[in-house]
């Protein structure tokens, strides 16, 4: 199994819809303990990602993920905007040098893009950000891929991470992003960022069930 540019596009589109599906949840969680944009950010992101699949198309994966990531720098703002670009810039990186032709080179490729955004936003686990769905999904992707897990036993397992950790930003205080200066009364909300990289990774994982 190797990353295909075709499942960069199809899951763009996928995340799309399910980033559309979950406005009202993902909307009212930054209106609780951010400034309500976080939707809005979303929403533009992936649909501008989504627009660029018969560009992206031809190119190799590295190519692909990098034509991404500075689209979303050139056109999104907010916190989430420079984060999410710096995923795709740094999984690019670690895709064009190292390859990503199986589910431990891919788990690679993610793990740097993780480390893009902790980087970018100087932020550890445990902060109530976003960080704390993509750190655990991305240990459970190596960790299983590493035991010689199958396709679908490693997706049920990152999805299951991912769950795990977005339940876990409940009880946490913010310790980076606006909600930081809430100190203890964001203790009870779900972070947005966390709830969105949830769903876009049941999207992309769900995608690759089916297939
Ligand atoms: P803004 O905070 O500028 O309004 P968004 O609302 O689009 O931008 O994104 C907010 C989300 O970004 C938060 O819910 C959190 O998950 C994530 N976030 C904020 N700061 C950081 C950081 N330094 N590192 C990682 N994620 C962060
Ligand atoms: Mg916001």
């Amino acid at each position: 199994m190797s990353l295909k540019t075709s499942f960069i596009c199809e899951s763009a589109i996928a995340i799309c819809a399910a980033i559309d599906s979950h406005e009202a949840e993902i909307e009212s969680l930054d209106r609780a303990i951010g400034d309500g944009d976080h939707y809005i950010n979303m929403k533009r992101s992936s649909e501008v990602i989504a627009s660029m699949v018969n560009e992206l198309k031809p190119l190799p994966p590295d190519e692909a993920l990098n034509k991404i990531g500075m689209k979303l720098l050139s056109t999104i703002g907010g916190a989430s905007g420079p984060l999410f670009a710096s995923f795709f810039m740094s999984m690019a990186k670690v895709v064009k040098h190292n390859g990503a032709n199986n589910p431990l080179e891919i788990a690679a490729a993610f793990a740097a893009g993780v480390q893009g955004i902790m980087q970018r936003g100087k932020a550890e686990l445990g902060e109530k950000t976003m960080l704390d769905v993509l750190i655990p999904a991305s240990t459970t992707f190596t960790i299983s891929a590493a035991a010689g897990k199958s396709i679908t036993e490693i997706c049920q397992a990152v999805k299951a991470a991912a769950d795990e950790g977005l339940e876990n930003t409940r009880n946490l205080v913010a310790t980076k992003g606006r909600a930081a200066g809430l100190g203890e009364r964001a203790i009870g909300h779900l972070d947005a960022g966390a709830k969105s990289c949830q769903v876009m990774i049941h999207a992309s994982c769900n995608l690759l069930l089916k297939s």
